[in-house]
């Protein structure tokens, strides 16, 4: 049977999302349970994704099933198109299977021309209703249709508001509204170099196209992204007998929330506007009154309404969203939806609606988007400021949350200023690891290159600090302490705004507003653990981060990056003494002098997880990172090695790499310099002994992971180092502690050698932040400049580094763990690459069967929410396939 492309509302239903979209399948719902609805049909979102597959045309087999569905409709409606006595005018809006509101397009009173509009202002007696109808679907169909810019309409409109002496729209009258229409239509013929179409059938078809066009408009494809909506999904069109709610003083037309999508309050919460079409209330020409108020004015259709809501909110057990008219005091529903809320809110309602009885926690659980809970836990700007305040600039919302200070460019002017209380935003080209103390400081970061798994990124992201990166429309000049952006030019001390959650920037300052936790967030948090599978853990290199995650649920730390404490003051000279060793003597006694700190550090991380699992990575970057790059700093490093100006510039120029990130790194560093691994051995093993003798009821069992593996026999050398060095320390003890070694799959090679690999190994640890830079071959920090393109070009519709490529780094990651468990059916499984943050690739990891994920402290409660939607969502799909 060839495919069915238009379905009447009597023929959907709600279970048919996929195909009808949200709105075409609720239209369908509401009349199968006898709500008044204006009838009409639904072009499927197959449709749609047609229209793109034959070159953007709707196909002669399409285009036939639209007209056969037209006539059903007029013979449901007892309407025409084009009729002088019964004439039928429509809606046309889209619906895509996930809500995107405001993102796609919408025309209303289709099917007008000179002749209707006629018979419509006879018929009705009321002709100011039929021209005000035709000048708005005039002005719709140029805007949507044709593109000509609303703006002209609207000087037409300000221009004959302005010679009647009237400031409302209302208040022009029918002859008015006549001339508008002339005026519009001759602004049509001047724009498009064509008369405005006549016939509804030409009117209608321009519409539907128009509403497919408008999936793939560029607000829609950045909706998209940062809502996880794949491309291919294609909107479904609505074609519906139009009700009208600007016919007179008893018409109206509203859109009104079952309860507050701002607080939850149970209590219906919306907005009227009388003798109105829908987009009047969106657009704010004239102001509502709030819904409480409709029942003053009709009192009989509120009623009505009132019950409608019962009935919808009952059945589809979610607060719903609703657009609705009232024409000639009768009401008619046009839309229901889940409503949007505010994070708050939504955590209430789901509370609530468990309750009251409508729903299971499973269902509560599965209601909350992960994502919105980062609004929970970082400080946001004030709504009503951030509207006012224009965008200067917008890159990578690398980390959530608000940020607005004074503009530094360096890392120790960060520290400085806000040690004599300045609240500052560091400004740099990108960060390094010797940023670290400055970006502490600083309230927010933005830098000019570098991409989501960026220094910056995850680093800020680590400390629940807001990040905006890769902002390559800087004009950026460190050196003289300014930037240009947006023509402006930024100095020093300058005020800036950023909101990492979006990615923009603003000049000046927005003041931002705490992050409140609720007690409904615990209440939802506890029955995540109650359903998730995966632990989550965190990745954390301080006590201070490790204890952050520990309130937020962590289990374990996933990923401790060691060489993040080889940055601080005290411990930079000790390992630069170390690079500039020439001889294991001289390496093994700057060794000495870091082992204690290590040994303190991990102390402090042990007691912050109380017990818990802690892995802790190896010596990562290339040594070159922790050398230094000023001249003064050179001569200060030469002076305290007793060395020349001239050895240390040498050493410097010997450790250069042309591509350090596959250079001299990881695992590489230990196969060369086996003492590193054993003084880091010395410390995990030593502090683990110390806090297991000052908690004898905790059962330490310290993992030490060695990165960057790409050969088994790389991982056996340096366990033999690890192994004789642990041993050695616990027999010394006394002691029985068990100790772990893994490593992490990073390499293509690691992911496809897994089964030898994982014979050497008790754990893998996907680091899926280099495994997807191996795999796709892009730089993790420059992978941003070229990614737009690609984004354009629809070859990739996400940021790998952000969003788990499943199809292929994904790939790998399956391969690597069946092979790894085939030899080795004890391994344990987990990631951490910032996708352990990712809902989508947290579900991913779910049904892949790793055991754990990890992410950096601020994203361990999206993790744990991400964790147990996707337990439920395979529980679903296991108990509807028996
Ligand atoms: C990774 O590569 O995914 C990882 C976690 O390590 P890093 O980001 O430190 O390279
Ligand atoms: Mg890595």
């Amino acid at each position: 049977m060839s495919k069915k492309y238009c379905y009447l509302f009597t023929e959907g239903n709600a279970g048919m999302r996929e195909l009808l979209g949200g709105k075409g399948a609720n239209l369908a719902e509401m009349t199968n349970i006898g709500l008044p609805v204006p009838q009409g049909f639904t072009i499927t979102t197959e449709a749609c994704t047609q229209y793109y597959e034959d070159d953007q045309k709707i196909n002669d087999g399409i285009m036939a099933e639209i007209m056969e569905y037209i006539e059903k409709m007029e013979q449901i409606t007892g309407k025409k198109f084009g009729d002088l006595e019964n004439p039928l005018l429509v809606s046309v809006r889209s619906g895509a299977r996930a809500s995107m509101p405001g993102m796609m397009d919408t025309i209303l009173n289709l099917g007008l021309n000179e002749t209707v509009v006629e018979v419509l202002a006879r018929k009705s007696g009321n002709p100011r209703w039929a021209y005000d109808c035709y000048r708005r679907f005039i002005q719709m169909y140029s805007d949507v249709v044709m593109e000509v810019g609303k703006k002209y309409f609207e000087q037409l409109i300000d221009r004959m508001k302005a010679q009647k002496g009237v400031t409302l729209d209302v208040d022009l009258t029918a002859e008015d509204l006549k001339t508008l229409a002339g005026q519009f239509k001759d602004e049509y013929q001047s724009k498009i170099g064509q008369a405005f179409p006549s016939d509804p059938k030409e009117q209608l078809m321009g519409a539907i196209k128009a509403v497919f066009r408008s999936w793939d408009n560029p607000r829609a494809n950045v909706y998209r992204r940062d809502n996880d909506i794949p491309y291919s999904w294609g909107t479904a069109v609505n074609v519906q007998s139009m009700a009208f709610g600007n016919m007179g003083e008893d018409c109206g037309t509203g859109v009104a929330f079952t309860r507050n999508p701002a607080t939850g309050e149970k209590k219906l919460f919306g907005e009227f506007l009388t003798n109105a079409q829908g987009e009047d209330v969106v657009a704010g020409v004239r102001t509502p009154m709030p819904i409480s108020q409709m029942a003053e004015k009709f009192p009989e259709a509120f009623a009505q309404f009132q019950k409608v809501c019962a009935i919808l909110e009952d059945h589809y057990r979610d607060m719903q969203d609703m657009e609705f008219t009232v024409e000639n005091g009768k009401l008619y529903m046009l839309q229901t939806r889940n409503g949007k809320r505010t994070p708050a809110s939504a955590l209430k309602i789901a509370c609530d609606l468990v309750d009251e009885g409508q729903i299971s926690e499973e269902k509560a659980v599965s209601m909350i988007e992960p994502r919105s809970l980062d609004t929970l836990l970082h400080p946001q700007f004030d709504g009503k400021v951030l509207k006012a305040t224009p965008v200067i600039g917008s890159a990578l919302a690398a980390s959530p949350g608000a940020a607005c200070g004074k503009i530094v460019f360096t890392a120790e002017d960060a520290k400085a200023w806000a040690e004599r209380g300045e609240k500052v935003v560091l400004v740099r080209l990108e960060t390094s690891p010797e940023d670290i103390e400055g970006m502490k400081a600083a309230q927010g970061i933005l830098t000019v290159r570098g991409g989501m798994t960026s220094h910056a990124a995850v680093v800020a992201r680590g400390m629940g600090k807001c990040c905006v990166s890769g902002c390559a429309a800087i004009k950026m000049d460190e050196e003289g302490k300014c930037f240009e952006l947006s023509g402006k030019t930024f100095r020093e001390g300058d005020w800036l705004s950023l909101d990492g959650s979006t990615g923009k920037i603003y000049d000046g300052a927005i003041p931002t507003v705490d992050a409140v936790i609720g007690g409904e967030f615990g209440r939802v948090m506890g029955w995540c653990d109650k359903y998730r599978r995966l632990q989550v853990r965190t990745n954390a290199d301080t006590p201070y981060d490790a204890a952050q995650a520990r309130t937020f649920g962590a289990q374990g730390i996933g990923l401790c990056r060691t060489e993040h404490m080889f940055f601080n003051e005290d411990r930079i000279p000790a390992i630069r003494e170390m690079i500039c060793s020439e001889t294991v003597e001289q390496r093994e006694k700057a060794l000495a002098k870091l082992e204690p700190m290590q040994r303190g550090d991990f102390e402090g991380i042990y007691e912050a997880m109380e017990g818990c699992p802690v892995t802790i990575r190896f010596l990562d970057p290339p040594l070159h990172e922790f050398l230094p790059t000023d001249e003064a700093d050179i001569a200060l490093l030469a002076k305290d090695l007793g060395k020349t100006v001239a050895d240390i510039k040498n050493i410097i120029a010997s450790l250069h790499e042309f591509n350090p990130m596959m250079g001299h790194r990881g695992c590489r560093l230990a196969v060369t310099y086996p003492e590193i691994a054993a003084m880091q051995t010395r410390a995990v093993i030593k502090a683990a002994l110390n806090v297991q003798a000052r908690h004898p009821d905790w059962n330490m069992v310290p993992e030490i992971m060695i990165p960057l593996v790409g050969e088994v026999k790389e991982l056996r050398y340096v366990k033999g180092v690890v192994v004789k060095t642990a041993d050695e320390i616990i027999a010394a003890a006394g002691s029985s502690m068990k100790y772990l070694v893994g490593t992490m799959i990073e390499i293509p090679r690691a992911a496809l050698t897994a089964d030898e690999i994982a014979k050497e190994a008790d754990f893998f640890s996907f680091g899926t932040n280099d495994l997807t830079q191996m795999t796709f071959g892009f730089s993790r920090d420059d992978a941003g400049k070229f990614l737009g393109a690609y984004y354009d070009k629809k070859i990739y519709e996400n940021d790998p580094f952000a969003k788990l490529d499943q199809t292929g780094v994904g790939r790998l990651v399956d391969m690597a763990c069946k092979l790894g468990r085939s030899t080795n059916s004890t391994l344990h499984l987990g990631i951490c690459g910032e996708h352990g943050g990712d809902p989508a690739s947290v579900e991913f990891c779910h049904r892949t069967g790793l055991d754990y994920v990890s992410c950096s402290p601020f994203r361990v409660p999206i993790a744990r929410l991400a964790a147990a939607q996707a337990a439920i969502k395979c529980n679903n799909e296991a108990a509807a396939q028996k």
